[in-house]
């Protein structure tokens, strides 16, 4: 029977991309709401601090490792925001449509030269709860936003995240070009690199 992680989201579609790009360490990738655990409050200002605190929460709750996601989108010319509050930017409760429509509104001023943006994501994983040494790893994603939405796909902001160099919104990418390129891949296979140097699963000493 293979060994269970825990993914410390209850964003299904961000589940799905993670879980597709878990899949080489063979292991049962078992999202937190099947275990019971709630969604854990992210009150920091750093995206680290709140990967931290959502992979904190499911180990503790669960007593297995843990991987969190914490990600978001920054927009220069908003300073960087919606950032940490990209899923809840236009507000309670979180909907990717109405933030798409907010993100708009906020750039409809803005000519298309100023329109470059980046997703960031940062991944945590814990071996327990408080390992003093949580895998740490990091990825960008730059782009344009669109001024209407283009493409089904993807989740979040990919309808209005432009990539030039494609001629395509992250919406219009097949999942497996997605995490080629994004921010959440290129974390991905850092972290994947981390966990070959140190192992997931070791004996604590009580
Ligand atoms: P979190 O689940 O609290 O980390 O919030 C992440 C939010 O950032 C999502 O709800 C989206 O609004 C945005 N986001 C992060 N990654 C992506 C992505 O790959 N595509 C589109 N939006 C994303």
């Amino acid at each position: 029977m293979s060994r269970k992680l825990v993914l410390a989201s209850n964003n299904a579609k961000k589940t799905i991309e993670m879980q597709t790009l878990l899949a080489p360490l063979g292991l049962k990738i078992v999202p937190q709401a099947q275990l019971g655990v709630e969604e854990a409050e992210e009150p920091h200002f750093t995206f680290i601090e709140n990967a931290l605190a959502k992979a904190r929460h499911a180990a503790a709750v669960t007593g297995l490792p843990a991987i969190s996601d914490d990600s978001g989108l920054c927009v220069t010319a908003l300073g960087g925001a919606p950032g940490v509050h990209s899923a809840r930017f236009a507000g309670e409760p979180k909907s990717d449509e109405r933030n798409n429509q907010f993100l708009l509104e906020q750039l409809s001023n803005v000519p298309e030269s100023g329109r470059n943006a980046w997703y960031y994501c940062c991944l945590v994983l814990v071996r327990y709860a408080d390992d003093p040494c949580p895998m740490i790893a990091d990825g960008q994603w730059h782009g344009f936003i669109l001024d209407a939405p283009r493409g089904e796909g993807g989740f979040g902001y990919d309808p209005l995240f432009w990539l030039p160099e494609l001629g395509k919104s992250a919406a219009e990418l097949d999942p497996a070009h997605k995490n080629v390129l994004s921010h959440r891949g290129t974390a991905m296979r850092r972290l994947l690199e981390r966990l070959q140097e140190q192992p997931l699963f070791i004996q604590r000493r009580n």
